[in-house]
């Protein structure tokens, strides 16, 4: 018999359902495993004994990880900051809640950047959550320790984040597969904000297949989301045995010179293996997402100075001590809370929205936001999906883009923040190696057609192995 932490989530609820195993002894066998492997600092926090659901569910038994970003009711739950260090949630986010009622067992909490802000995980308070497929190297970020969880399979599926490629990178980094929906798609409530009109809930594990199943139980309106789409839930999967031959298109800007050389060569690969099984490949062209980079850090970083001034020492979390004098309260608890990456978004974000600054910056990105939506717009009139990688290099190495100039980290970026500008649902496989290090292939659809991205994606995912290469052997 396969071990289970081998298993995919439809495995999984087969061998539950059938009396194979128990729920809870699924969940005390990663559990175990996650805790063999701390070296990977992939989790924060891991339940000890996690209380299976009472009910069915069609997800029964299947254990999940959430990233440290979702809040969870008697949980701590802390977004990697010092700030929220002593904050235990009194309610369950939606995703949370969601996945309970599909019968999934929580079994810990997932590492990430501080208030999702970064490409590396190195920006969390509990340090950096390491690449099971070399342990030099980042898992990538934010959804940091979801991704090297799941590549290393001490959980088969985790939740992540995606504001501006925090699900898409470090699924690509890890070489397991990652989907950010379109946004609106899955409630925002109980997702501590960074960026309200980007920050996008998803779903990181091995397969399409699996990714599909977990976000059918947590897509769906949420009248407490004010930005929630007013749409059905949906079977992900239901596409998956149609014949799709869908037209590709392929944006020249996706293979400029930072592209790396190894990279652009398993992505062509990709896309010649889709194109035996039937797609139709077509040249397309994205003008305005050279300014892309601009206009997400300009936008993103004046709606996390908003987002963030919440945390003052007063309402929760952390409060500094010995201070009678508010205003010193408030600058105390923000200087000892906040990490490094975390104030310089605050101070550029007040600096872009201020009296002054903000037609130059922030109006005139909120117009590039608008072009690069037009963009896409325009490209989907001659294709259904558009294909490219998604991160210019394989995973750097710790220390790579942390120690030096912040912008080298941001242009990480380039491929996978133009989706968040538009809002549109994006997800990224695996499609082959670069030097051992797995490499990203990246699928981004118009609003509402995850279902067919899943489908595109399985389809491959059936011709081809590389999201079954194993990184750990099980102790
Ligand atoms: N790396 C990007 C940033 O630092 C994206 C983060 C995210 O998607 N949460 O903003």
């Amino acid at each position: 018999m396969r071990d289970i932490t081998e298993a995919g989530v439809r495995e999984i609820t087969r061998r539950i359902n059938t009396g194979e195993i128990s729920a809870s002894e699924t969940a005390a066998a990663f559990v175990e495993k996650a805790a063999a492997h701390s070296e990977l600092n992939a989790f924060v926090r891991l339940v000890n004994k996690p209380a299976t659901p009472v009910d069915g569910g069609n997800l029964f038994g299947v254990p999940i990880a959430h990233k440290d970003i979702f809040c969870e009711r008697g949980v701590l739950s802390t977004c990697a900051s010092r700030i929220l260090e002593n904050f235990v949630s009194p309610y369950d986010a939606a995703v949370v809640e969601k996945t309970r009622a599909a019968g999934m067992v929580s079994i810990g909490r997932t590492n990430m950047d501080e208030f999702a802000m970064g490409s590396s995980g190195e920006h969390s308070s509990y340090g950096p959550a390491k690449n099971p497929w070399d342990l030099s190297r980042v898992p990538g970020g934010s959804s940091s320790g979801s991704a090297a969880a799941v590549a290393a399979r001490l959980c088969p599926v985790a939740t992540g984040t995606d504001t501006g490629g925090s699900i898409r990178q470090p699924a690509s980094f890890c070489g397991v597969t990652g989907i950010k929906p379109t946004y609106g798609r899955v409630s925002r409530w109980g997702m501590t904000a960074f960026a309200s009109g980007f920050d996008q809930g998803g779903v990181i594990a091995p397969s399409a297949d699996d990714c599909a199943l977990v976000l059918s139980a947590i897509a769906g309106f949420d009248e407490r989301d004010s930005t929630s789409l007013n749409e059905p839930a949906e079977d992900f999967c239901r596409l998956f045995d149609n014949a799709l031959s869908p037209t590709i298109g392929v944006p020249g800007e996706f293979f400029d010179d930072g592209l790396h050389n190894g990279v652009a060569a398993c992505v062509r690969e990709a896309l010649a293996r889709m194109e035996k099984a039937g797609a139709k490949i077509v040249d397309i062209s994205l003008p305005s997402m050279r300014y892309a980079i601009s206009a997400y850090y300009v936008l993103t970083s004046a709606e996390a100075s908003s987002n963030l001034s919440r945390y003052d020492g007063v309402r929760y979390g952390r409060r500094a001590e010995g201070i009678d004098d508010l205003s010193a309260l408030y600058k105390k608890t923000r200087a000892e809370g906040f990490g490094a990456e975390v104030k310089r978004r605050v101070m550029v974000g007040a600096y872009v929205l201020s009296y002054g600054y903000k037609d130059a910056y922030y109006r005139r990105a909120m117009r590039v936001r608008r072009l690069i939506a037009d963009d896409f717009q325009r490209a989907f009139e001659k294709c259904d999906i558009i294909a490219g990688p998604t991160t210019p290099s394989v995973a750097f190495m710790l220390g790579e883009m942390s120690s030096g100039d912040p912008v080298q980290m941001y242009l990480q970026d380039i491929y996978t923040v133009p989706v968040n500008l538009a809002g549109l649902p994006a997800l990224s496989a695996p499609c082959g190696f670069v030097d051992n290090l797995p490499v990203g292939l990246q699928l981004i659809g118009s609003p509402l057609t995850e279902a067919r991205l899943l489908a595109a994606a399985n389809d491959y995912q059936k011709h081809t192995d590389w999201h079954l290469r194993k990184v750990l052997k099980t102790p």
